[in-house]
């Protein structure tokens, strides 16, 4: 029978832990008791370096009799993508497959039945794909689908409307964890793992209690990772800009020589002025986006852990 480990990264949930703990013990015996998962299924609880009260709830969790609970502590904040990662990656040899959902189980955890369905017909990855954003401002539903269609658009293969909500085979999951990479962006990485693959739609409550752990500044970042982690667009662009730019001077040199020899030499003084504005401009920009992908590479280089584990509790891989 199928062994299911959830993964929920918690970063500062106090207020919403408890009541989505619960939760998911139930949605997890309910499974159990209609024999669709094993009884070796746990929920891995990945606590984010937090600052709250969220490590002693996410430890009496586990220390609870007959728990279904384990816990991976990091040694700080590493944010969303990462703190996923280490869960799963605690995970993925103690089960056949891993469902990875927020805390504050704004996704619909009965879809997880449809998702192991999948599973079972013989899919590797099943994508939560959100029906509609409704219960999202429009300022954030607006950026969202902008930037999946401008994510599209740099040719990054992306599951439309899909955050991390879904379920992944053992064997996917060391697929993933076989990319070296420091920047993280899963969503990025996992339809390039291949296996076959379903969507189930759902649609995304608001947020119960608490408030999102995703400040705009890692969102910016997440969404800049996202760019520049699959993408060489950017800098192609900047090539046919400049033999675009080259073309524009030719004219402008003709331009300037027929102005000359006219007698109008004081005429030049204006396109003059232009060129330099705009070359400069435009070496800056080339020399920022150039810099952007140099730090990418420094990053690589080093090959920095992307996450300490402080401690783990119960079932999870030891990392010893
Ligand atoms: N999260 C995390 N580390 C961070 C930020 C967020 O582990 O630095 C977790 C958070 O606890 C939650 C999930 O990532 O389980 C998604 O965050 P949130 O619900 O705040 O994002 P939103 O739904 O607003 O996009
Ligand atoms: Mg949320």
């Amino acid at each position: 029978m199928l062994t299911l480990y959830a993964v929920v990264p918690c970063y500062n949930e106090e207020e919403i832990l408890p009541r989505s703990a619960e939760l998911l013990r139930e949605k997890w015996q309910g499974l159990m008791a209609a024999g669709k998962i094993s009884a070796d299924s746990r929920i891995t609880l990945v606590d984010d370096g937090s600052a709250d009260n969220t490590w002693p709830i996410i430890r009496d969790l586990c220390e609870a009799e007959n728990s279904l609970f384990c816990a991976v502590r990091l040694s700080r904040n590493r944010g969303h993508q990462a703190a996923l990662l280490a869960g799963l990656e605690a995970s993925m040899d103690v089960c056949d497959a891993c469902v990875s959902l927020d805390a504050d189980l704004q996704d619909d955890i009965h879809v997880i039945d449809r998702f192991i369905q999948e599973y079972e017909a013989g899919c590797d990855i099943v994508y939560g794909v959100r029906e509609d954003r409704s219960s999202d401002s429009f300022g954030k539903r607006f950026t969202a689908q902008g930037y999946y269609k401008f994510l599209k658009l740099l040719g990054v293969d992306i599951i439309y409307n899909h955050a991390d909500y879904r379920l992944m085979s053992r064997r996917a999951l060391h697929g993933l964890l076989s990319y070296g990479e420091r920047n993280l962006f899963l969503r990025g990485i996992i339809p390039e793992l291949g296996f076959r693959t379903a969507q189930v739609a759902y649609t995304r409550q608001a947020r119960q209690a608490g408030e999102s752990k995703y400040t705009l500044k890692k969102m910016l970042t997440l969404a800049f990772d996202g760019i520049t982690s699959f993408s060489v667009r950017p800098i192609r662009l900047l090539s046919v800009l400049g033999v675009l730019t080259l073309l524009v001077s030719i004219v402008m040199a003709v331009y300037t020589l027929v102005s000359h020899f006219t007698g109008n030499t004081v005429s030049g003084w204006p396109s003059l002025m232009i060129s330099i504005w705009f070359l400069g401009g435009l070496n800056l920009l080339a020399l920022g986006v150039v810099g952007e992908y140099i730090g990418k590479i420094y990053g690589e280089v080093k090959q920095r852990p992307r996450y300490i584990v402080e401690q783990t509790i119960g079932n999870v891989s030891r990392f010893e």
